[in-house]
Parts: C-alpha cells; sequence; structure tokens
C-alpha cells in the first residue's frame, strides 16, 4: 500500500511541477531536475525501509509458523490478523510519514527554486535615495545617434526629502509605531512576524508584522492582495532590499513613499499639508500625529473631520507613548509634547512657515514637456507597472527621481510642427453651442518604422501638465472605420475585388425607415468600388461587411488590426463595424497604426512611444521591442492606397489635400455629427486626428475640421520632402479592363475602367449584361417606327447569365409605408379601374445615375409620343395645320400595340415623354408583378 501511495506521488508530482511551469512561471529545468532527483532518494530510502521491513515481518511470520499447529487451529485467523495488522499498519505509517516529508522536503526545493528563479526580487528606490532626474534620448534621423532631449520635470507636489534633513524625533516617531526592532532586524522581524500569525490564527489580531523594509517593499509595488504568495514574495524581496540598501535608505524611502493622508505621499506633502511647514521644523508633537495616520490613513487623517481629529490625537498619544516607554524622549518632552495645541492648516490664526511659503512661490514656474513626452511617460508607467510590478505612482516617482535614461521615438522636428499648429486656436476656432471650444488630438506615425513619432493632446495654450490627452480619448470615428472594419479585409478575402461594384441602395427596413440612409441625399444604385468609398455610401459599406461577415471584419479588427476598444456589442452590429457607429469608439492612436498598415504593405506593427528604459546602473529594465506581422496581403495594401488616394484626390476628403504629395485618406463623421475624423497618410508619415467638444455637442464647421487641420501641419511635415508613390508592391496583381456596372470583364458597349485586381480573383467571366436598344432621344422611351430621332444605348439587363452568376446579387426591392395622400389616390384609381390593387408600400428608388436598366426602360414602354407615321416635314413657315401628333401626350392615346409595356395598362392619364413614375400605379404593379428590378 505504502509504495502504491509512492507510485502515486512520483507520478503527480511531476504533473504538479509541470503544471506550477505553464500556469506561473517558467521553473526552468534545474527546478524539475533537483526535485526529482530529491524524490529518487526518497523514495530509495523509502524502498530500502520497506525491504527491511517486510524481511523482519517475514522473519517474524516464519518464527511463528514453526509454533505447533494445534494453538493455530483454535483461533487461526483472527490471531495471525492481528498480529500482521499490527505490523502493517505500524509500516503505513511510517511510509505516509516519509512520503509526507520527501514531498515537503520538495515542494520546499520547488519553492526555492521558484522565488530564485522566477520572481524579480529587486525593489529599485533609487528614486527616493538618489533623487535624480531621468534622461529622454531621441535618435537623430541622419546621424543614427542618440541625443538628449529634454530631463523629466518632476511632478508637482511632489517634494523628495534628504534623510539628513529629516529630524531624528521624526524618525523615531516612526520607528517606535511601525517598527521598533528596525536597527536589529534585516527585513523581517520574525518574532512580529509569528505573533502576527499567530494572533490571525486565533483570531485576536488582524494586522501588524510588517517591518518597516517590507511596507516600503508593499509600497513600492502597490500589491495589497493578501496572498501566501505575495507575502512571501515580500519577506524575500525585504530580505534583499536590507541586503542592498542601508537602514538609512531604506527609512529615507519610506518617509517619502508612504501615504499620510490627506493626498499627501510622503513626509514632506505631510507636514507641509496638515502644519504648513517643512519636515524639519515639525515638532515632536506633530511628528508624533503626522506618523500615526499612516496605519490608517482612513481613520487618522485629521482633515476628515472633528471625530477623524479626536482618533489622530488618541494615536498621537500611543505614538508618544511608545516613544517614551522605548526611552527616545525624555520624561519631560513626554509631557511637555502630550499638552502642546496642534494647529492645522485649516485652523483658525494658522500661519505657514517661512520656508514653506517661499516655496509655494517657486513651484508655480510653468515649463511643460511636450504632448508627446508626456503620451511617452504615461506608456512607461502603464508598462513599469504591468511588467515590473510597480505601484503607478512609484513608478511616476522613479520616472522622475530614479536617473533613468529613456530612449523615444520622437521625431523633434515633426513634433514641434504638430505642437505649434495645436497651440494656435486659430487653427480649430469653433465654438459649440454650449460655449466650449472645439478640441482635437492627433497621433503621427512614421511609415518606416510604424513608431509613433509626433502627438497633439490638446488645442491653444498649454494650461496644465498631464491634462486630458485627446489623441487617446476613445471616441466615435465614423466613416474613417470602414477601410479598415469593410474594404480591407473583404480585398483580402476576396468577398470584393477593385474591380467590383456595389449597389448604393437601402440594405433594409428598420423600424419603418430605410436603413442605411447617406449623408448625400437618397441612392446612387450601382456604384464602382472606387466610387463607394470616394462618396462614402453607406448601404455599399454594410452590403460589403455583410457578405464579408460581421465575424469576420470584427476579427480582422481586434487581431489583423490590433484595435483594443471594440465591444462585444459591436461583434454582431453592422451599424457598427460598417458604419463606425461603435458601442465605445477608438483611439487615435490605433487608427493611426491601422492606417499605417497600408502604407506599409500590410504589415502591421504595434505603435509605440519609447524603446528602452535604462535604470541608473545602465541596467535594461524595459525593453520595448516592436511587435509587427503581416495583417493583409500586400495586393490588399496596393488597392487600398489606389482608393484612398482617389478620396483625397476627388472626394469627401479633399480638405486634406496639398500640392506635391501622395495623399491617401478617410474622413469620418458621425450622424449626431458629434465626432470628426480623418486618417490620413502619404508615403513617409500616417496621422489620425480627431476633432470635437469635449462634452459631445454637434460640430458645426465647414467642411471636415479634422481633415483641414490634418492638412495644416502635414503640409509643413512634409516641406521639403520629395513627393514619390508609396512602395507597395503590386507583382500578385493583373490589370484588368472591366464594366464599371457589373464588375465582369468589358464587352462592347460596357462603360469600362482599367484596375489592378489580386490575381487570384480577377474577374473571368465577360460582362453580357450590356445590350444595345434603340431609344426615342425626344422621349427618352424605346424608339417606335415612327420616331424622328433616335439613339443606340447600351442599358443594363441584370438577368443576363453572367451578370446574375458573376455578380451573385439580387436586388430586394424595399417600399415605405404609403403615406394617406398616396392611399386615396390608389383608392381612386382602383375605382376607376385604373389598378387592379392598391400596392402595399411605395417603392424606394434610387437616383437615376449613371446607370440605365433594361428593366426600367421596358417599363417605360414603346414611344407614346409619335405613335403614328410621320408626316412629311412641315414647312416651318406654315401655320399649324393641326393635323400633326400632339407632343407632349395625349391623355386619350391608347391601345398603341406595338408598345411592349409590361403592363396592358397602357396610355394612362399623365404619362409624359420623362419617364418621371413618381405617381404611376402602374409601375407598382409591374414591380410587385416582377419581383423587383433584378428579375
Ligand atoms: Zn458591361
Ligand atoms: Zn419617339
Amino acid at each position: 500500500m505504502g509504495e502504491h501511495l509512492l507510485k502515486v506521488c512520483v507520478r503527480i508530482i511531476p504533473h504538479l511541477a509541470a503544471k506550477c511551469k505553464t500556469r506561473y512561471v517558467p521553473l526552468d529545468s534545474r527546478a524539475i531536475l533537483y526535485s526529482v532527483s530529491l524524490l529518487k532518494i526518497g523514495y530509495a530510502r523509502l524502498r530500502i525501509f520497506l525491504s527491511q521491513r517486510r524481511r523482519r515481518f517475514m522473519e517474524e511470520n516464519r518464527a511463528e509458523n514453526q509454533t505447533p499447529r494445534r494453538q493455530h487451529t483454535q483461533h487461526p485467523t483472527h490471531q495471525v490478523h492481528k498480529k500482521k495488522k499490527g505490523g502493517t499498519a505500524k509500516t503505513v505509517i511510517g511510509t505516509i510519514l516519509a512520503i509526507g516529508l520527501t514531498t515537503c522536503l520538495m515542494f520546499f526545493a520547488i519553492f526555492m527554486v521558484y522565488v530564485h528563479t522566477s520572481l524579480d526580487l529587486n525593489v529599485d528606490i533609487s528614486a527616493y535615495t538618489l533623487k535624480q532626474s531621468s534622461t529622454v534620448y531621441y535618435q537623430d534621423k541622419t546621424s543614427g545617434e542618440w541625443v538628449e532631449l529634454t530631463k523629466l520635470h518632476g511632478a508637482e507636489n511632489r517634494t523628495l526629502v534628504s534623510i539628513d534633513d529629516i529630524p531624528k524625533h521624526v524618525q523615531e516617531a516612526l520607528i517606535s509605531i511601525e517598527d521598533e526592532r528596525f536597527y536589529s532586524h534585516h527585513g523581517v522581524d520574525w518574532k512580529s512576524t509569528a505573533k502576527a500569525i499567530l494572533g490571525k490564527l486565533t483570531g485576536t489580531s488582524t494586522r501588524g508584522g510588517s517591518t518597516i523594509t517590507q511596507q516600503v517593499v508593499k509600497n513600492m509595488t502597490g500589491d495589497n492582495e493578501v496572498t501566501i504568495k505575495r507575502k512571501v514574495t515580500e519577506i524575500f524581496r525585504a530580505l534583499r532590499l536590507e541586503k542592498n540598501y542601508s537602514k538609512d535608505e531604506i527609512l529615507e524611502t519610506y518617509l517619502n513613499l508612504v501615504y499620510f493622508g490627506n493626498g499627501c505621499n510622503g513626509i514632506e506633502a505631510a507636514a507641509e499639508s496638515y502644519f504648513g511647514k517643512t519636515v524639519g521644523e515639525l515638532s515632536i508633537a506633530e511628528a508624533a500625529s503626522i506618523v500615526g495616520i499612516t496605519q490608517f490613513p482612513y481613520k487618522y487623517d485629521p482633515s476628515r473631520g472633528d471625530w477623524y481629529r479626536e482618533q489622530n490625537k488618541e494615536r498621537q498619544l500611543t505614538v508618544l507613548y511608545k516613544m517614551h516607554e522605548l526611552g527616545k524622549i525624555s520624561d519631560e518632552e513626554y509631557e511637555q509634547a502630550k499638552v502642546e495645541p496642534l494647529v492645522f492648516s485649516w485652523d483658525p490664526g494658522f500661519v505657514p512657515s517661512a520656508g514653506v511659503a517661499s516655496r509655494v512661490d517657486t513651484a508655480s514656474s510653468t515649463e511643460y514637456d511636450s504632448y508627446f513626452v508626456e503620451r511617452m511617460f504615461n506608456d512607461i508607467v502603464a508598462d513599469m507597472h504591468e511588467q515590473l510590478g510597480y505601484d503607478e505612482s512609484v513608478a511616476k516617482d522613479l520616472l522622475y527621481t530614479g536617473g533613468y535614461s529613456i530612449y523615444c521615438t520622437v521625431d523633434p522636428k515633426v513634433q514641434s510642427i504638430v505642437e505649434s499648429v495645436y497651440a494656435d486656436r486659430n487653427n480649430l476656432n469653433y465654438t459649440s453651442s454650449k460655449g466650449e471650444l472645439l478640441q482635437s488630438g492627433a497621433t503621427i506615425i512614421d511609415n518606416t518604422t510604424g513608431d509613433i513619432v509626433a502627438v497633439a493632446g490638446r488645442v491653444g495654450e498649454r494650461e496644465g501638465r498631464f491634462l486630458l490627452d485627446y489623441s487617446t480619448v476613445v471616441r466615435q470615428c465614423g466613416s474613417a472605420i470602414k477601410p479598415l472594419s469593410v474594404y480591407a479585409p473583404a480585398l483580402d478575402a476576396g468577398v470584393i475585388t477593385p474591380a467590383s461594384v456595389i449597389d448604393d441602395y437601402p440594405v433594409e427596413m428598420l423600424g419603418g425607415s430605410i436603413w442605411p440612409v447617406n449623408a448625400y441625399s437618397g441612392y446612387r444604385s450601382i456604384m464602382t468600388l472606387q466610387d463607394a468609398i470616394r462618396n462614402s455610401s453607406n448601404p455599399t459599406a454594410v452590403r460589403t461587411a455583410i457578405k464579408l461577415t460581421l465575424p469576420a471584419s470584427y476579427a480582422f479588427m481586434t487581431e489583423n488590426l490590433s484595435f483594443t476598444t471594440l465591444t462585444n456589442d459591436d461583434m454582431t452590429a453592422a451599424g457598427a463595424l460598417a458604419l463606425g457607429g461603435l458601442s465605445k469608439g477608438v483611439t487615435t492612436r490605433e487608427m493611426a497604426a491601422a492606417y499605417a498598415t497600408f502604407a506599409r504593405g500590410g504589415v502591421y506593427t504595434t505603435p509605440r512611444t519609447y524603446t528602452e528604459v535604462l535604470d541608473h546602473n545602465g541596467n535594461v529594465i524595459l525593453e520595448n521591442k516592436t511587435e509587427s506581422h503581416a495583417a493583409m496581403k500586400e495586393s490588399t495594401a496596393y488597392a487600398m492606397n489606389e482608393l484612398l488616394k482617389n478620396v483625397v484626390r476627388n472626394g469627401t476628403g479633399t480638405g486634406a489635400s496639398f500640392s506635391g504629395m501622395t495623399i491617401a485618406g478617410k474622413t469620418g463623421s458621425t450622424n449626431s455629427n458629434n465626432d470628426r475624423y480623418f486618417v490620413g497618410y502619404t508615403p513617409y508619415y500616417t496621422a489620425a486626428v480627431w476633432v470635437g467638444y469635449d462634452t459631445p455637442t454637434r460640430i458645426v464647421a465647414s467642411g471636415n475640421p479634422a481633415a483641414t487641420l490634418w492638412k495644416t501641419f502635414m503640409s509643413k511635415v512634409h516641406a521639403g520632402l520629395p513627393n514619390k508613390d508609396f512602395e507597395v508592391s503590386s507583382a500578385d496583381m493583373v490589370s484588368v479592363t472591366v464594366c464599371t456596372q457589373t464588375g465582369l470583364l468589358a464587352s462592347a458597349g460596357c462603360p469600362s475602367q482599367t484596375v489592378k485586381v489580386a490575381k487570384d480573383y480577377a474577374p473571368s467571366l465577360s460582362c453580357d449584361g450590356h445590350i444595345s436598344v434603340t431609344v426615342c432621344a425626344d422621349s427618352g422611351m424605346l424608339a417606335s417606327d415612327y420616331c424622328p430621332n433616335v439613339t443606340t444605348a447600351y442599358v443594363l439587363d441584370l438577368s443576363q447569365p453572367n451578370v446574375s452568376s458573376g455578380w451573385g446579387y439580387k436586388r430586394e426591392l424595399l417600399t415605405t409605408p404609403l403615406s394617406a395622400a398616396l392611399q386615396a389616390t390608389y383608392q381612386a384609381q382602383l375605382e376607376e379601374g385604373l389598378i387592379s390593387s392598391i400596392p402595399a408600400g411605395e417603392p424606394v428608388r434610387t437616383n437615376s445615375g449613371t446607370v440605365q436598366l433594361y428593366s426600367d426602360l421596358m417599363y417605360r414602354g414603346m414611344c407614346t409620343t409619335h405613335t403614328t407615321p410621320l408626316e412629311p416635314t412641315p414647312d416651318p413657315d406654315a401655320p399649324d395645320d393641326g393635323s400633326g401628333t400632339t407632343p407632349g401626350g395625349d391623355a386619350t392615346t391608347g391601345g398603341d400595340s406595338g408598345t411592349q409595356t409590361p403592363s396592358d395598362n397602357t396610355g394612362t392619364a399623365g404619362d409624359s415623354a420623362s419617364g418621371d413614375v413618381g405617381d404611376n400605379g402602374q409601375f407598382l404593379n409591374w414591380l410587385l408583378n416582377n419581383g423587383g428590378t433584378g428579375r
């Protein structure tokens, strides 16, 4: 049985180790080898032990078996069994103990290896001991050398104080109350730790046991989770900290780092905030009052009210008692401190000390870091928190005063242009109905590296540090999403090609209205992909997204283009993915990175603001390697560049155009007009610009202010740069000449365009949809034999085999509910026998546009203007003889046998030559009977 257990253990433990490995840390192979060898030793020992036991047992048994049989027969089984059971029990207990011990040892070994190999035990307190500002470097573009950009300016309200400037009684007040054996332990006070554990087990105490060193560790990491792992890590880190730093350095760090209530980190801030003094000016009584707060700031912060002030007084007395008890203050000092009245800064009659009063003046001088440096700073703080485990406020302290070297990606020239354009309010001088000034944020990426080279956070004069940076605010981007969420993924998947045509016709009825509507009025029927993007047609985007499928669109955005702000609601909403009505929105940072992918031949690169951070010893503490992946085929990027160039050349993005540079881009605005976007790129840079009010309000402006702003700084950024085209290969593409109304290879009579299409997706069918008809030049209807002026026109018949199979789309006719007036009109027509039934609704019609559908022509029928043989051309001078035709249409003309009108009910009243059918019930009848234009 013991052996069996052991075997189970042998199987389980490596399994556990493997689990550890995958779940937490790379447990290095040494750890596993070590534990396995330990286990082997334990196992071998156990085997020896067991075999010895077995041998002894056999011997005993043999001796027993030699006793007379008679005795055996009396209580045979019982006797033997009893004896055997006793032996086995001992063996089993022994085995279990041995296994237990081995396992404990082994886990301890694993644990130690784990602690030493996987946990970063070093805690950098240089911010509080070194107090040296950090330097930011940028790489000079021409020389490739790293040049100093700036020194980080320390945060306001953050005064670090040296241990030499902290009076002894302040230090002693802290040590007495928080960690009286501070100078004798090595980071951990085992005595009070044991007491704390015991207290926890018995339920008598809930806290304590943490030394000042441990509290420094805890505050550095901001890790307040109560877990064994955290506690153990904290202990090891505290031991390491004591090894690396002196007691004074640790105490100094504590006093500069820890929270003292009322928004004060550090004793200097607390001294100023509570008593209007520098720490050097604090009395014993005041020091005890402040030091008492740290244990439980919520309760002991006297600024919170009278009750809290009483709690603080009680706590202060405890601190003083402890100081006196430990002999840190004399009897006299103790008695005096107990009764000394505490005058807080909010008390009447309070006067700040001279030292503090003068400091306030010097702190008001303002020098701002660029928006770029602020963004980079925030990026590093976030990474230090995430990757190194520092509390965010500690990370900031470290960056300001830890003497770090930071290597950033800024291009100072671009940054200063953008910064100056944004500083000038005249570049975006709009005010909302609520009186707010229009705001904007922008991110600029270098297309060669994919790195962020410039940032703009706000418009107008700088009013403070680290104010809301609009370039990272999540706002709506409207149609600027279409190339990313719809057209690029659809091209990439071969759902559409640059040769495609898409129907600009509503997709469905939503709540009694046609959806989606366009920014321009009405619908323009079949259009090329190029026109769909250029005009920013909404139905074509929705239609393409549906064909692509919404999950594919969502995956492209979140995986290929790494967008992080899309929600689950967006995943299933065509209005979100196809039209940009996202539930939350996007940031200019992610938009710029996504569009840069087009310029970068389909390669997405995570945008970064820095490459490396080194500590004051030159150790790399953060390495920000670029992550790049192919987000789309190069042929897709090539096609998108062509399509988006057209938007700026002669589409919705002309406002961003400036001469001498290849520019591509896309505008965006929302239905409510609360947000305006423009993301544009050249072969050199990509910039995403958002414009809007802080409180979302309708933007009333001429043109797209985002595009205008883009042009203002990008034209300056590109001054002097030679013009060139995007360096994106079209090697995998073929040129095809296609019909612009069917997307199939152009035949005679097709309006055509030549485009480059990915080889794999090139159309193979020829257009058979364009058929030649003779049309009366006067009426625009099918020409009869009597029409004097005829033209030959090509019209599109969507029912032709290649068109219907190649295009694969049949327009579903949408109807809107009839108005009461229309209902009455139809009723009258019905009673007159002009129509056979009242239509269920009014059909949604497209603006005639350029596409003349065969079915429409068929509907109009034969020319009703010229129904009789031509008279010899009358002499123009001759008076009207009244015998000719009746131009303009006679209401009573009817029964024209040659007509091809789909309805028998021809020649109705008001039938004019224009083909206007708004009042025509027969059109509806025909549509209802024939199932729509696509037939
Ligand atoms: Zn054609
Ligand atoms: Zn005619």
